[in-house]
């Protein structure tokens, strides 16, 4: 249980509903900063504005999974309060505060330096990762079949990357009758392609392979659907970039070959807020439990 821990939960989306769910059930007390227009209450959870808060009370703040803008922003879905992470906050905290986001970025990572707090990243965490990839494949399927008048199954689909994402995507999509060849860059990638059942070939390839294909589905951070490897698919391909913004795809180039290419960012928070949710609540919950022994619930 996490009874005498307090935590403050800042802004989110309705994933963030089943993180206060599971904490509130597992007894902590709760400040919820950008919630005032949630209509639900939870119980041991108080809806405050940022600057009524103690933050020298704190054991630990929950962000939403962006985390926050380059400017500190943190996003409020419930809410139209302003509310902006800052070195005073954090300043004020206990030393053993610890800070909880999805992922960072440079504002982050400079004030957590600044300050000495502790920051865990929960989507750099392979566990979240690889559930979070179930949401992501089925938002995958989905827009496949959206954008297509052909069935998955009997479809030449390219995979681009072996990696959490990337192998989920890989088996479903061969589970659903699809040929699905998968690309990658290192040879352990490739015995673990062919061990799946699937087509291996290396990434130095793409443009081979690209010739024969029906639909495409990046998982690399990194240009790899270029102008040259676009110009050898077929113009009836269909590209789904699932890699974190900007992706993986020359966009522009792709809309002048008329090649549908769509970037696909968030989609277990669209196609399953829920699941995605309950995801991020259990490891938190975990890490939560683990920080209150090591702090020995001061
Ligand atoms: P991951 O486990 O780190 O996999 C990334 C893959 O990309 C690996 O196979 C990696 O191969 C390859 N890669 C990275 N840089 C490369 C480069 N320069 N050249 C060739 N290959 C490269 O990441 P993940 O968890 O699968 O996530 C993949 C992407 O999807 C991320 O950008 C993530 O943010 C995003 N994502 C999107 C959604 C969505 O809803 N759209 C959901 C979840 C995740 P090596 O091992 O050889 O580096």
């Amino acid at each position: 249980m996490l009874t005498g821990m307090h935590i403050a939960v800042i802004g989110g989306d309705a994933r963030q509903l089943e993180v206060i769910r599971k904490l509130t059930e597992l007894d902590a007390k709760i400040s919820l900063i950008g919630f005032d227009q949630l209509d639900h209450g939870f119980t041991g959870a108080s809806k405050v504005q940022i600057d009524e808060v103690d933050f020298s009370e704190i054991d630990a703040i929950v962000l939403p999974i962006p985390g926050t803008n380059g400017e500190g922003h943190v996003e409020t879905i419930f809410s139209n309060e302003q509310v902006v992470l800052t070195e005073e906050i954090l300043r004020n905290t206990p030393k053993h505060c610890t800070i909880f986001s999805g992922i960072s970025n440079s504002y982050l990572d400079n004030l957590i330096k600044i300050t000495g707090r502790k920051l865990i990243k929960l989507f750099d965490r392979d566990d979240v990762a690889i559930y979070n990839s179930i949401p992501t494949v089925e938002g995958t399927i989905m827009m496949v079949i959206q954008h297509t008048d052909t069935t998955i199954h009997n479809s030449n689909v390219l995979v681009l990357g072996l990696g959490r994402v990337g192998m989920s995507v890989a088996r479903a999509f061969r589970a659903l009758g699809a040929h699905v060849k998968v690309g990658a860059r290192k040879s352990e990638h490739i015995a673990r392609i062919s061990e799946m059942g699937l087509t291996p070939f290396h990434l130095s390839e793409l443009e081979d392979v690209a010739k024969d294909i029906d639909v495409c589905i990046n998982t690399i951070p990194h240009p790899i659907v270029t102008a040259s490897v676009l110009s050898k698919m077929p113009a009836h391909t269909l590209i789904i970039d699932l890699a974190s913004k900007p992706g993986g795809t020359d966009f522009r180039y792709a809309e002048k070959r008329g090649i549908k290419a769509i970037l696909a960012p968030g989609l277990p928070g669209i196609v399953a807020p829920k699941t995605a949710g309950q995801i991020v609540a259990n490891v938190l919950s975990q890490l939560l439990l683990e920080l209150m022994d090591e702090t020995g619930g001061d």
